[in-house]
């Protein structure tokens, strides 16, 4: 296992999801943040001689770490969409709870059902991401038990987390669990539930959100310069929600609130620091998930999303009958709202996610060119994409990974 961990950390591909940690024997990995801001796995010195893993354990990991590859073939249906995925139905819609809608990211349908899981007994916690007490710019995995926590938990965190971390304690309850994470953290749980049958048991429930890249802690840090926030007077931030899409606000130890909109976070500096594997992502649709949610936008008078504030609203894809048995229970009981919404219209409110997906194919390319190692994608139909966005769009995407190898920086397990 720390020879496949070594490979992923000098090509670069690792997403920081945390399973490794998770799955390797106890305390020998160590996800932190590295010299770039991003969660990579640190090795203990104490098992520098040791294994740390079993030979069962590291060809499990193999199979599942989205570093080294995803297959969706396992989960694919005649209702497969070749930019979609599977979508069994596709929803506009948002939480009944006027509070969770509000805190939420876009319509909070995510800590919607995850509270409904809780309240009816489905599950026992929900894993989840939350900013960490001890250092608000920091993320940390946790297991909510409750609304309040499912609330403190909720808003899109753009900044490096590891929920997969919490695979170690499921694998050591007797619990149910609902887990949220970003598309290749539910895609390293999916993977390994195949491989765990006490995985499989624990975790019923799996629920992603559309996923444009983790950017490094860097860029939060550049957001704080931008807003005049000195890092060490941060005693909370928040990247949106409280609002759709909500202001990027960093409150600081005298009260005072610094803001700016989530077009000037994201769209100008966040966005400028996504990991390199992000950059090669043919899932950052949440093709795993039993449910996956991303942002409603409305289109302004070009077509393109706005941004403009308005009441929160999510896009919906049921992407498996449990999803859909969960949607529609939590439905009829007045949880979440929604209504059918055309895949056909998908695109005008998620272009970069149909960019980034017809052109994985040519990035995959220049990858190769450059002799770089890329992970094994299998079951996505990503020439169906490439077809669809055409030779011109194709060789830009070829041509601008060219461009920007140098940034591809190598590193090999350090040790904590
Ligand atoms: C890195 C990142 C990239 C995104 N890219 C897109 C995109 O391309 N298109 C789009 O429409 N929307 C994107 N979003 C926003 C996302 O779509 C919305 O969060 C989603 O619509 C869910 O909204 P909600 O109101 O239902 O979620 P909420 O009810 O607010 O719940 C959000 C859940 O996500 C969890 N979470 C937050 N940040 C992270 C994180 N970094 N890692 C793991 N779990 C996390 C929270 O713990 C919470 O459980 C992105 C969010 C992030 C964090």
């Amino acid at each position: 296992m720390k020879a496949r961990l070594n490979r992923i950390l000098k090509n670069d591909l690792c997403s920081g999801c945390g399973m490794c940690s998770a799955v390797a024997e106890e305390d020998a990995i160590q996800m932190r943040i590295n010299r770039d801001g991003y969660r990579r796995p640190f090795l203990n010195a104490a098992f520098t001689d040791k294994p740390i893993a079993s030979e069962q354990t590291s060809r499990a990991f193999g199979a599942s770490c989205p570093a080294l590859g995803l297959d969706i073939r396992p989960y694919k249906t005649e209702h497969y969409h070749p930019i979609w995925g599977e979508v069994l139905e596709a929803l506009k819609g948002y939480a009944g709870d006027e509070e969770i809608r509000r805190a939420g990211s876009s319509g909070g349908v995510i800590s919607a059902l995850a509270q409904y899981c809780l309240a009816k007994g489905l599950v026992d916690g929900v894993i989840q991401i939350q900013a960490s007490e001890e250092d608000p710019l920091e993320n940390v995995a946790v297991i909510s038990r409750s609304r309040q926590n499912v609330i403190a938990s909720s808003g899109s965190r753009y900044a490096p987390a590891s929920p997969a971390e919490a695979l170690r304690w499921v694998g050591m309850s007797t619990e149910k669990y609902l887990f949220i994470g970003k598309p290749c953290d539910v895609a390293a749980v999916r993977q390994m539930q195949a491989h765990s049958p006490r995985l499989r048991e624990n975790i019923p429930y799996v629920v992603s959100f559309m996923c444009a890249g983790t950017p490094s802690l860097e860029g939060t840090h550049q957001v704080l310069e931008k807003l005049g926030a000195p890092r060490d007077e941060v005693t909370a931030f928040r990247y949106r929600g409280d609002g759709w899409p909500g202001l990027t606000k960093a409150t600081l130890r005298n009260g005072e609130a610094k803001t700016m909109t989530y077009n000037d976070s994201w769209g100008k500096v966040l966005n400028r620091h996504l990991q390199t594997r992000c950059k090669i992502c043919p899932d950052g649709i949440g093709e795993f998930a039993d449910i996956v949610c991303a942002d409603g936008w409305e289109g302004d008078d070009k077509g393109y999303p706005s941004f403009e504030e308005r009441e929160g609203n999510s896009l919906i894809l049921i992407r498996s009958e449990t999803g859909r048995a969960l949607f529609r229970n939590a439905e009829a009981d007045g949880v979440v709202k929604a209504e059918a919404f055309d895949v056909g219209g998908i695109f005008a409110i998620q272009p970069f996610q149909y960019y980034r997906r017809t052109t994985i194919l040519p990035r995959l390319m220049a990858m190769k060119l450059l002799l770089l190692k890329t992970p094994s994608y299998k079951g996505f139909e990503l020439g169906k994409g490439m077809r669809e966005i055409g030779l011109y769009q194709s060789f830009k995407a070829f041509t601008g990974l060219l461009v920007r190898r140098k940034k591809i920086k190598k590193r090999a397990l350090e040790t904590a």
